[in-house]
């Protein structure tokens, strides 16, 4: 994608395992993330799936800089955010925020909405104090919330509430770049639909861009321009939303894909479920070669191959975009 806004080149970020109080030793390394490119348009959502310790929520704090990377850069309206340091990446926040799977993570519970809202609104511009009950109502009504609620605390809302005032408070800065961490996971199924319309229109309204991390596919589905799947620190696939799901390419996207049930009820009968071997292997001793080969249902289908040489992520000719780290030779289409 040549007109890239958000840029992410080579991205990795490896924790040391050490041992010993007094003379620490290192005796191995997590490779959380571990060489991930990215592009995303301006005003473009991307999906980021992957089972739980697949290094999805790494990938986003080390994009926004909350953890340094080991090695690659990351690039945003043109300003290398790797780059940067102290006062000049303090001031370079406000361009980019985050939204936690728990809202009381960017909430202090002893300062009630209009204060946690005015303080981020006066990070950014220069409100008199005067306005500030005005701009905190209007904050609120952005995002569904009643401006009339502003003098009460976070523990006197619902969780999707709470979820709400999160946003606003991420909103109130005027950010170009959202990472949403889970943000509905931890709600019931009813609020889930509504802070996804939420983020939805959000973004649209204010050409937003976004990353929305998700362990749920069917989640990520619904506010998704492309989806990308990762897997022990590397993204495995990238394709458009309409693309992924219905041809899914790479075994473990497939794997994934088989566990939602079908809306159609005829493919729903048909719907053939495909069980992977074994649990995630630990990041710590990653398998040689594709590190899905252990439990990949089609490794038969390539050999050797599988467990000796990394795949790169390669884009494949077919039906909207896509791009695939396998071995296997690009299959006829079968829809998923
Ligand atoms: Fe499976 Fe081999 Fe493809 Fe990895 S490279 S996903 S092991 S077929």
């Amino acid at each position: 994608m040549s007109d890239a806004y958000l840029q992410i080149d080579n991205l990795k970020t490896h924790f040391p395992v050490e041992k010993g109080i007094l003379f620490r030793k290192v005796t191995g390394t997590v490779k959380a993330v571990d060489g991930v490119s990215l592009r995303l348009a301006k005003g473009e959502v991307l999906g980021l799936v992957g089972e739980s310790g697949c290094g999805k929520s790494t990938l986003g704090r080390t994009v926004l800089q909350l953890i340094k990377p080991t090695a690659g850069t990351v690039t945003l309206g043109g300003r290398t955010l790797t780059d940067m340091g102290g006062k000049e990446l303090r001031a370079a926040r406000a361009d980019f925020q985050m939204i936690f799977q728990d809202p009381y993570a960017s909430l202090n519970p002893r300062m009630t909405v209009y204060s946690a809202l005015a303080e981020a609104i006066q990070v950014h511009r220069k409100v008199p104090k005067a306005g500030l009950a005005k701009a905190v109502g209007a904050l609120m009504e952005k995002v569904g919330l009643a401006a009339r609620f502003m003098q009460k605390y976070p523990h006197e809302f619902s969780g999707g509430q709470r979820q709400r005032i999160a946003i606003a408070r991420a909103l109130a800065v005027e950010p170009k770049l959202i990472i949403a961490d889970e943000p509905v996971s931890a709600l019931d199924v009813s609020i889930q639909a509504q802070i996804l319309n939420l983020l939805s229109d959000l973004t649209r309204e204010m050409e937003l861009t976004m990353i929305f991390i998700s362990h749920d596919l069917s989640v990520v589905k619904h506010i998704s321009d492309r989806i990308a799947v990762m897997y022990l620190g590397r993204i495995v696939e990238i394709a458009d939303r309409v693309t992924l799901f219905e041809y899914p390419k790479h075994p473990y996207t497939e794997s994934l894909l088989s566990a939602i049930p079908h809306p159609d009820p005829v493919r729903e009968r048909t719907r053939e479920r495909i069980v992977l071997e074994g649990d995630v292997p630990s990041p710590l001793d990653p398998p040689s070669g594709c590190s899905f080969h252990p439990r990949c249902p089609r490794r038969e289908q390539v050999g050797e191959r599988c467990s000796e040489e990394v795949p790169d992520l390669i884009e494949e000719s077919g039906p909207g975009e896509r791009w695939r780290a396998c071995h296997l030779e690009p299959a006829p289409l079968r829809a998923g």
